[in-house]
């Protein structure tokens, strides 16, 4: 027996004890509609996670029946997203591979008196509907005789009508306390071309008549879904039961994945892109899957953060810094660390002649990953914030008279400043001590500031960029999207890093000493530092 972790595996232990299930079938099910995005990341963590731990299978399975919104775009861009991800699917099927059955399925339900041609408009079909606490009234034309209905229903799907004019209805219960089960819409008229079957259909399936009948096709025990669909289950058990589907897939609602200050609606996403308010759809701050693996996010902390969220049945909001404790987890056991000085100021050790090399550690969380050389001279840069003309009480960094140490290498006083023009200081002098070398310390010197550094002769120019949220926080919330979008949100300047951050590998994650995770990549052959997510959790510090 597999030890269950949440509820919807406690459900499948059930039916496998029951005996109603043998091999697990599950399925991802995306609308190719836009780009994957981090809520789809927890659908993919529950389908293909379960049936990897049942020695299942899960499908990929395209949702579509919306032709007006669907492109091959976003099929090969979902496929993409998918594999990155690091899941693989079984089978690979679309709505429309069976809209022949589905329509056949249509013609049994009206041959059988379970549904019905209807003229109403979907405004009329709207007013009829009744409320939660009225219920609906029927349809004039929900007394047609099966003869008329399949006639009209053969006509509709020759192209007879106008989109619209007719559609077809389960023939359910106008009183029933659930709406969805109130003769609900299965077919509509639709004159679009579809990306797929093109112009050989004009009537497209609704969801919650296609989803059901393309789920048992596909042998899926479990069609595990978000929670807005658990008020849909009563219509997918009707449709299954009426055409007498054995066995019945089962559908499980969990909770979304929702997360503070960020928007998942693909439609909101999308108008982002149309309006190119962002780069792309793999904008590094999009919190779509291209979106995260341009930023330079790993895939494998993704799903740390899906597994650790867990599977629930009540929706809530995650925050996004934990999102963002996840990613820094693996990167600060993973990432290599190297130095870039952002705000560069001139630090000239007047003491000092010629070069050596000194041992950075490349990564102590990670056993074995060694020390890598770092040039070591008389001139340097550091952090310009590093430095103070007027420090505060207990500033242990870099100020006149004052004692640090420069990671990895050699203890500094600062004897002198040079300032500019607007009483900034533009360099400042230093002696360093010359028994005070990182390893083999003998100065007796105590002191409480390591500062990073990088020598000025060989560092790059790097561009580096920075990012925010694309929405403006809590401050903002309840007011629309539009006016919380953070137009600020990408920053972007030039810095001096170590050269060997220039000519990394693009794509290399790279800690940053004392500064954050950055991606290194390339644009027009300059080398770029893009920010993966900041060494602290900046969260709610304004
Ligand atoms: P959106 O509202 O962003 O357009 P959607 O639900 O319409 O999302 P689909 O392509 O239909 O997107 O979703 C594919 C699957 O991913 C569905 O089973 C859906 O329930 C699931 N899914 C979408 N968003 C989330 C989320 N935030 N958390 C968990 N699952 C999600
Ligand atoms: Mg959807």
């Amino acid at each position: 027996m597999i030890e269950a972790t949440n509820f919807i595996e406690q459900i499948i232990n059930e039916d496998i004890d029951a005996g109603k299930v043998t091999a697990i079938q599950t399925r991802f099910p995306p609308e190719p509609n836009g780009y994957l995005h981090i809520g789809h990341a927890k659908s993919m963590f529950v389908n293909f996670g379960i049936a990897q731990k049942y020695g299942g299978k899960c499908n990929l399975f395209f949702d579509d029946t919306n032709p007006s919104k669907e492109k091959t775009e976003f099929v090969d861009a979902i496929r993409g997203d998918i594999r990155w991800m690091g899941y693989e699917w079984a089978k690979e099927c679309y709505a429309s591979d069976f809209f022949d059955v589905i329509y056949d399925c249509a013609a049994r339900l009206i041959k059988e008196g379970k549904a019905f041609v209807c003229d109403l408009s979907a405004e009329e079909i709207k007013n009829l509907r009744g409320t939660l606490t009225e219920p609906g009234k029927e349809s004039p034309y929900r007394s047609r005789s099966a003869e008329e209905n399949l006639r009209l229903f053969t006509e509709m799907r020759e192209g007879k009508y106008a989109d619209g004019e007719k559609c077809l209805r389960a023939k359910i219960d106008m009183s029933s306390p659930n709406l969805n089960m109130r003769d609900p819409v299965i077919y509509r008229i639709l004159h679009a071309t579809h990306h797929r079957t093109g112009d050989a259909w004009c009537v497209y399936p609704m969801y919650d008549f296609a989803h059901p009948i393309c789920d048992y096709l596909q042998g899926v025990t479990h069609s595990l879904c978000t929670l807005e669909f658990e008020d849909h289950r009563p219509l997918y058990d009707w449709v299954g039961v009426s055409l007498g589907f054995s066995p019945k897939p089962r559908q499980i609602e969990f909770a979304r994945l929702n997360v503070t200050n960020t928007v998942m609606s693909k439609r909101y996403l999308k108008k982002l892109v149309e309006e190119n308010l962002v780069h792309g759809w793999d904008d590094a701050r999009m919190p779509t899957i291209t979106g995260l693996r341009n930023r330079g996010i790993p895939a494998e902390a993704i799903r740390d953060f899906c597994s650790r969220v867990g599977v629930a049945k009540a929706n809530s909001e995650c925050e996004y810094s934990y999102f963002e404790a996840c990613v820094r987890e693996y990167l600060n056991a993973n990432a290599e660390r190297a130095m870039a000085v952002f705000s560069p100021l001139k630090l000239t050790i007047t003491n000092y002649e010629g070069s050596e090399e000194v041992d950075f550690e490349i990564n102590q969380t990670k056993e074995g990953a060694g020390v890598r050389k770092v040039k070591f001279s008389k001139n340097l840069y550091i952090e310009s914030s590093d430095f103070s003309l007027d420090p505060p009480p207990k500033y242990f960094r870099l100020k006149k008279d004052g004692y640090v140490r420069l990671k990895n290498a050699y203890i500094v006083r600062c004897d002198d400043v040079l300032l500019d023009e607007n009483g900034n200081a533009k360099e400042v002098l230093c002696t360093y001590i010359p028994e005070s070398r990182s390893g083999s310390d003998t100065s007796g010197i105590k002191v409480k500031g390591v500062i990073h550094w990088v020598d000025a002769e060989t560092a790059a120019d790097v561009t580096v960029k920075q990012y925010q949220s694309l929405l403006r926080d809590a401050d903002y919330a309840g007011q629309d999207f539009n006016e919380r979008f953070n137009a600020e949100s990408e920053k972007i300047f030039t810095a001096k890093a170590e050269p060997y951050l220039a000519e990394a590998k693009e794509g290399t994650p790279f800690q940053l000493m004392r500064t954050g995770y950055y991606k290194k990549s390339e644009e027009n052959g300059a080398a770029v530092l893009s920010e993966i997510v900041s060494l602290k959790d900046n969260f709610n510090k304004k």
